[in-house]
């Protein structure tokens, strides 16, 4: 007879834990303005990296525990060497019902394939502007030829649903919404505007604009109508062409936050378990795996620290309170 599958994750606020966001590195070959700062230096060290074994280990226990949904992210997850073999390797694990992957595209072209044949079926792509001055100024470097070419080889290579990530910035972007629709509506990709986050300094200072009036613009320009079914078991909330044949998300944790369906918890590289992503509480598993804990004491931390998971962010309220920059926690 099988063993019994463990109890699932449930926290104090009665918030089932099924996704797990993995950051691969917080290395990241753009500098967003509302991300990593130019200049930055304080990156982790390799050998605090965890190993493909370790990740592997951590994955299959949260599968267990029936964590089903892995996303791989960082930093930007394709300058970790031979990612693709890691995706292989997750992919198949029991309860790994999903493996997707969020990146910045640059080197998608020379990856999609092998990513896509590893298990990974899902892309999230960031992208903040069709203007390749804007795209410059933004991402601190000429990337959009490099970011077309990935978005190009990610349809060939069959990857669905894309989703295109914009944040939105006031003065910055902001002009340039109806344009980045109508390109993914026309492309059949997903766009997902997202609201600026205080993350670090450069959070903090990323000219963040509510998106409820951006909202209004849509659908009064394409005819939105509120998507009835939930799509990607995430936060966004989705709005769609009448006919169906298209649909944008909004991710407003600002303006109208979600914490009370969370569902997530965040990897960093070195081994941090991240329970929020505007909190501090945490759980170092790198000195529980090179330490020689068994399979069992490992599952008893995740569930201690699983307790810990904060009821939400303070965003609004604390603005100043996260100094960790989204590449360093895994977005
Ligand atoms: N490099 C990958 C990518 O570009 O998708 C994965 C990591 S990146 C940190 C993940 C997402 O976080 C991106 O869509 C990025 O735009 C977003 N992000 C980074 N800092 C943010 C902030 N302060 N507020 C909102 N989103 C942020």
């Amino acid at each position: 007879m099988n063993a019994p599958l463990p109890r699932p994750l449930i926290d104090r606020f009665n918030r089932r834990i099924s996704y797990l966001r993995l950051s691969v590195t917080d290395r990241c070959d753009l500098r967003c303005s509302y991300c990593i700062p130019q200049g930055f230096k304080d990156f982790e060290e390799p050998e605090h990296w965890l190993t493909f074994d370790e990740i592997e280990r951590v994955v299959r226990l949260f599968g267990l525990l029936g964590v089903g949904r892995v996303r791989l992210t960082g930093g930007e997850p394709l300058l970790r060497k031979d990612l693709a073999q890691l995706a292989g390797r997750l992919s198949v694990l029991p309860g790994i019902e999903d493996l997707s992957l969020s990146t910045n595209a640059t080197q998608l072209d020379r990856h999609a394939t092998a990513l896509h044949a590893a298990g990974v079926k899902r892309l999230n792509i960031s992208l903040d502007s069709l203007k390749r001055d804007c795209v410059t100024r933004v991402s601190g470097r000429d990337s959009l030829p490099a970011v077309m070419a990935g978005l190009d080889a990610a349809q060939a290579a069959g990857f669905a649903p894309i989703k295109l990530n914009m944040v939105v910035m006031q003065g910055v972007n902001d002009g340039e919404i109806e344009a980045m629709a109508a390109f993914c509506l026309a492309r059949g990709f997903t766009l997902r505007l997202i609201e600026a986050m205080p993350m670090g300094d450069t959070g903090r200072n990323a000219h963040y604009l509510p998106l409820d009036g951006v909202r209004d613009q849509l659908v009064a320009r394409f005819g939105l109508i509120p998507q009835a079914l939930e799509m990607g078991g995430g936060p966004a909330r989705y709005w769609q062409l009448p006919d169906g044949s298209g649909n944008i998300g909004f991710i407003t944790p600002i303006s109208q936050h979600f914490c009370a369906t969370c569902n997530r918890v965040r990897l960093a590289v070195d081994g941090t378990l991240y329970l929020c992503l505007g909190q501090e509480e945490k759980l170092a598993l790198r000195p529980l795996l090179r330490g020689g804990a068994s399979d069992t004491e490992l599952i008893a931390a995740l569930r201690d620290a699983i307790e810990l998971k904060p009821e939400r962010h303070e965003f609004r309220e604390q603005p100043g309170k996260i100094i960790r920059i989204m590449a360093h926690t895994g977005g």
